[in-house]
């Protein structure tokens, strides 16, 4: 415990999954852990942190929030939608919602953030981290019927690098996360949609568990143990990566 001891960390999409985990393990290790969901109700058992309605969507309402908590030195932004499909089952609505909700959002909350985090970087000689959520279904693997999702998680790469590349001498890291499958609420919800059309959920969660090398799908707390690397300074030499955690799904 304490690796994050004296730290302010934001955290979006807290209300369930990898968002949650990520918000306990940085509590368990003494940060000051603002965490927000679209869903409130969702954030109500989650201990010892401030918790508030955010809807990342909102430029307004993600401005109000940064102005509210000021100077903060780990910011993760965990939100984002699955579209299901092939270019062929992407409208120009699918399109504009899934690269708002995954892209777009982050830019706001950096916009937002960023200014605060350079100042308390300067103030207290410390480093700051950003952590953007990818995935493995990117700009590093093509994955079946993830067409538009595929593509707003390569472009987080993009913009984890430029972030990266332009605050490198500010104190500022920024990285991204790349996970494989891993259990939520949101990926049950796929395992049962897939068993429509595969005879079952037990058929279709082992057709999930058999892409994955490591005969398994991910924990949350895995990718949470990530994310707490990246936030505290034993990560202080790292910038502008983009990690897989998979199960050897890329390898
Ligand atoms: P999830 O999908 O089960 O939960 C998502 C959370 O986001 C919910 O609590 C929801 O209320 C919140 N949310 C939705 N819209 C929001 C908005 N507009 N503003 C704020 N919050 C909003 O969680 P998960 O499966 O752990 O996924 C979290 C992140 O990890 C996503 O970006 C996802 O793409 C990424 N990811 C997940 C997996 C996986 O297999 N679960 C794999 C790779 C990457």
């Amino acid at each position: 415990a304490g690796r994050l001891k004296g730290k302010v960390a934001v955290v979006t999409a807290a209300g369930q999954g990898i968002g949650r985990a990520i918000a306990e393990a940085f509590v368990a290790e003494g940060a000051t852990v603002h965490a927000s969901d679209l869903d409130r109700d969702k954030l109500a058992d989650l201990k010892r942190a401030k918790k508030a309605k955010l809807d990342v969507r909102s430029t307004k309402a993600v401005e109000a929030y940064a102005e509210k908590i000021g100077g903060i030195d780990i910011l993760v932004n965990v939100a984002g939608f699955v579209h299901h499909g092939t270019v062929l089952d992407c409208e120009e609505k699918d399109w504009d919602f899934s690269f708002d909700l995954n892209v777009k959002s982050m830019h706001r909350m950096i916009r937002g953030f960023l200014p605060g985090m350079l100042a308390r970087a300067k103030e207290q000689g410390s480093s700051g981290s950003i952590i953007n959520m990818s995935s493995g279904a990117s700009s590093i693997k093509g994955a079946p019927n993830r067409y538009v999702y595929g593509a707003t998680k390569a472009a987080v790469i993009g913009l984890t690098k430029s972030v990266a590349a332009d605050f490198v001498r500010q104190g500022i890291r920024c990285n991204a996360i790349c996970p494989g499958t891993v259990h939520s609420p949101s990926w049950e919800t796929r395992v049962e949609d897939l068993g429509k059309t595969v005879g079952g959920k037990d058929k279709a969660m082992e057709i999930f568990v058999s892409r994955q090398p490591m005969g398994r799908v991910g924990k949350a707390s895995e990718i949470a143990a990530l994310a707490l690397y990246l936030a505290s300074d034993e990560s202080a030499f790292t910038t502008g990566t983009a990690i897989p955690i998979d199960g050897g799904w890329t390898l």
